[in-house]
């Protein structure tokens, strides 16, 4: 075997994660592909005005497209056979937002090169429910909660950590890592004392299927509560968060 990895031509199903200007006339464009995982394309003359695969590599783009595929380092992108842009994220600031986080949170919890089709599915999925409308700060919190486990954080969202009881009003342990019944609250002082609609979205997060959402009706509260929850398991258990999320922040504090 040689050193030398070759790049082999692929035909790919492709997510635009981000681009990155490179060199004066190229780009960087990191690809989620759904048949290699995560790729980081070399497009040579992508700065050009008159660049022939324009279209295709703009923001919030998807499609299939070729290119020559190396394991590691750069790919080369050639050209691309059908795609088709998040209109309704591209022209909304606040979808933007959101959908350009949930992208950076897949980035950090898987390295390039492993394939995660299942993951390619849920954020086509999840795009084109932000894209047609449906609420971008529930499907974040979705993929939030969803990613948790890439991050090597767990928590135990089906019963009691103690007992294993389901049937008594429940709160969030970050000392048990997972949920306690009210018969065990008082095993941890720092529990984090959250209300039972917050509790039952956070289950509900955690097994949902994207695919199958057809409505989820979140009051401003809940909402308030699930970020403030969400931001503590990812600030202590994560302990890391794109830069994107301050954006999200700020956004938030407009609404206030
Ligand atoms: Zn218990």
């Amino acid at each position: 075997m040689s050193a030398l990895a070759k790049a082999k031509p692929a035909e790919f199903h492709g997510i635009l994660l981000y681009t990155k200007a490179y060199r004066e006339r190229d780009l960087l464009i990191k690809f989620l592909t759904r048949e290699f995982g995560k790729k980081m394309f070399l497009v040579h003359g992508a700065k050009r005005p008159k660049f022939r695969m324009r279209a295709a590599i703009l923001p919030f783009t998807y499609g299939t497209y070729f290119g020559d595929l190396k394991a590691d380092g750069l790919s080369y992108l050639n050209n691309y056979k059908g795609i088709d842009h998040f209109q309704g994220i591209t022209a909304d600031i606040t979808k933007n937002a959101y959908a350009t986080y949930v992208m950076a949170l897949l980035d950090l919890a898987f390295e390039d090169g492993i394939r995660i089709p299942k993951w390619y599915d849920q954020l086509l999925t999840g795009l084109k429910l932000i894209d047609e409308g449906f609420d971008e700060a529930i499907i974040t919190n979705i993929f939030e909660i969803q990613l948790l486990a890439a991050f090597g954080v767990e928590p135990n969202w089906v019963d009691c950590s103690i007992c294993h009881r389901r049937d008594l009003p429940f709160d969030y342990s970050e000392a048990y890592g997972g949920l306690i019944c009210q018969n065990h609250f008082d095993r941890d002082p720092y529990r984090l004392h959250l209300d039972q609609k917050t509790i039952y979205f956070l289950r509900l997060f955690s097994v949902v299927d994207l695919t199958k959402l057809t409505h989820i009706k979140v009051s401003q509260a809940t909402k308030k509560s699930l970020r403030r929850v969400i931001d503590q398991l990812y600030t202590r258990s994560v302990g890391v968060i794109p830069k994107s999320k301050r954006f999200i922040d700020q956004l938030d504090k407009f609404k206030l």
